[in-house]
């Protein structure tokens, strides 16, 4: 099986590539959901999410309060803590993923992940794809995919690294600056040499 790496800023386009390459029939995982899923499901990580943000951290139900804990790391200027909890549970997370989606035969495993190249472990992915549009671009299609205003966006990128500089460490470079069939297709190419590949 041929592990892939997706990264890029906000509204660059990598849910669109691997909503396609899944498609296509790859096993697509979402950092953001993988750390929701171990934030539940961890016992440890439970613990010190309670322990750190409070019992508010959790619904009745068991639930995660998502509301709450994107409002604690982002408005009140906790990420640090927040991924300090999480981060160190993620590798073995997404290994387990690795492996289940090859026990079911899928023959590509793709993670989309924003902050990948922070937080990859050297060898542990095949490819890395970094998917990049032009700022005005993103800018716009967020607004239109969120509703978010002009200044908020632009203050979440100014808080990712720029992505544009990061073109050496990668093995495939995806330009989206064109039209969403021209996305489409260049991610089709790319996959192609993933199949071949495998
Ligand atoms: P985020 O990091 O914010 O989740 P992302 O990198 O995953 O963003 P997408 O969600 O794939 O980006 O794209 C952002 C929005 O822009 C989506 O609504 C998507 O449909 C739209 N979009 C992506 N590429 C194009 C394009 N080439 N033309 C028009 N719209 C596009």
């Amino acid at each position: 099986m041929v592990t892939v790496g997706v990264t890029g800023g906000i509204g660059s386009g990598k849910s669109t590539v691997c909503r396609r390459w899944s498609e296509l029939g790859a096993y697509v995982l979402n950092a953001d959901e993988l750390a929701k899923q171990v934030m539940v499901t961890d016992p440890e990580v439970k613990k010190a999410l309670i322990d750190t943000f409070g019992e508010a951290s959790f619904n009745g139900d068991g639930s995660l309060n998502t509301e709450y804990l994107a409002e604690q790391a982002f408005e009140k200027g906790r990420v640090k803590a927040l991924n300090a909890i999480v981060h160190p549970k993620m590798p073995a997370a997404a290994a387990r993923e690795i492996k289940k989606a090859a026990e079911q035969g899928y023959d590509i495993f793709v993670y989309e992940a924003a902050l990948l190249l922070e937080n990859l472990e050297p060898g542990s992915l095949d490819y890395i794809v970094l998917v990049l549009a032009d700022e005005d671009k993103r800018i716009n299609r967020v607004q239109k995919r969120d509703s978010s205003s002009f200044e908020e966006i632009k203050q979440r990128i100014s808080k990712q690294r720029d992505f544009e500089k990061a073109t050496e460490k990668v093995d495939h470079v995806i330009r989206n600056n064109g039209t969403l069939e021209e996305l489409k297709k260049k991610a089709e190419i790319i996959y192609q040499s993933f199949k071949r590949d495998e």
